[in-house]
């Protein structure tokens, strides 16, 4: 399954935000990965549409759907050119499908920074600077080994030193493989160079408490979003102490203190929703009867595929999917009405997946 990693410089938050993961997802019934990896948290996917599918076709039991979070601790500067410690730090990097980069936006005398002083970017490029390095030394080594068969007359070998040659120069900047434009041919070749820096990135500003209500008074926060959108990358605030303390709060609870911070929502489940979009997940689901279900599926994947997840027979046997659109469920409000306006639609085999679609899978055992 796919996995974001949370990075970032020491002492900025980031075992406070993991264990606010992992103690809103310990109340979940059994999550196997608790005893296996403490790096590894399961959480649940926060969302509304279960509630109002639930409302409209009820069902016994309402299942959230989960995805992983891995905390990546160890060393960062000079990880490049360490050994040990250093190589394991972007090893693990290197396993996980995207990157949550965690950075101080948060003033606390007693808490010591690295560096000595408050520079969100500094501590972004810090990072990213080692990243770049590591993928600069693995670009440079792919280069040598492509540029003699690029002598030849090898096509591959020739579109492979084209998009590294295009690569080196960034890197030698001091820039991160993400920015760079490539078409789609070229964007194959990137993807098999599992390069660090061309991970999907997520950036969070762990920002004070005082500054819950309303991020975008918080000076640092407004230096990381305008440094993501230069990177095509998305930035959230999230108040890293008080979502550990919320995490563990009952819903009663949970709602006073949202109601008295004056948020709407834990920011931590804007951080979860919005690490599953940067892991390119989507949602299906399944309603009513025994259990109405959330499914994870990668974007892009076929309906044969989709029911594969639910149970391999169901892909086997596939035969069609009854779908309807939760918008429509939500605006017609019964799977009846639903048929009746024409919107349940038979799909097959080719059908991709749509966010949101509610689904009963037809297949021969
Ligand atoms: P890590 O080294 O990045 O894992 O950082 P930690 O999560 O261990 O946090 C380092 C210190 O900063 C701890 O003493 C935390 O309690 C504190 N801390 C974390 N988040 C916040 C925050 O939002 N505000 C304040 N004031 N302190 C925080």
């Amino acid at each position: 399954s796919l996995t974001a990693g949370i990075v970032g410089l020491p002492n900025v938050g980031k075992s406070t935000l993991f264990n606010a993961i992992t103690k809103a997802g310990a109340e979940m019934a059994n999550y196997p990965f608790a005893t296996i990896d403490p790096n590894v948290g399961m959480v649940e996917v926060p969302d509304k549409r279960l509630d109002r599918i639930q409302e409209l076709i009820p069902a016994k039991k309402v299942v959230p759907t989960t995805f992983e979070f891995t905390d990546i601790a160890g060393i960062v500067k000079g990880a490049s050119k360490g050994e040990g410690l250093g190589n394991k730090f972007l090893e693990n990097i290197r396993q996980v499908d995207a990157i949550v980069h965690v950075v101080r936006a948060f003033d606390d005398d007693n808490i010591t920074h690295v560096s000595g002083k408050i520079d969100p970017v500094d501590d972004i490029e810090t990072i990213n600077l080692e990243l770049g390095m590591s993928d600069l030394e693995a670009v440079d080594k792919r280069l040598a080994k492509v540029a003699k068969v690029a002598k030849g007359n090898d096509k591959e070998a020739k579109a492979e030193l084209a998009v590294l040659e295009k690569i080196k120069p960034v890197l030698e900047a001091g820039g991160s493989v993400r920015t760079i434009e490539f078409n789609e041919d070229e964007q194959k070749i990137v993807k098999g160079l599992f390069l660090l820096t061309s991970k999907p990135i997520l950036y969070v500003a762990n920002i004070a408490e005082d500054d819950m209500a309303d991020p975008e008074s918080s000076k640092y926060f407004d230096v990381i979003e305008s440094y993501a959108k230069k990177e095509g990358a998305e930035a959230i605030a999230v108040a890293a102490e008080a979502e550990e303390e919320i995490a563990q709060l009952d819903d009663a609870e949970k709602a006073d203190f949202l109601e008295a911070e004056g948020v709407e929502e834990p920011g931590l489940n804007r951080l979860i929703r919005a690490s599953y979009h940067l892991l390119g997940l989507e949602t299906f689901f399944t309603a009513g009867g025994k259990e109405t279900k959330a499914w994870t599926y990668r974007a892009g994947t076929k309906a044969p595929q989709a029911a594969g997840i639910i149970h391999s027979d169901f892909e086997r046997g596939f035969i069609r999917a009854e779908v309807m659109a939760f918008d429509d469920l939500d605006q017609y409000e019964s799977e009846a009405a639903v048929k009746e306006a024409g919107r349940l639609r038979i799909e097959g085999k080719d059908y991709v997946m749509q966010d949101g679609d509610i689904v009963e899978f037809r297949f021969n055992v």
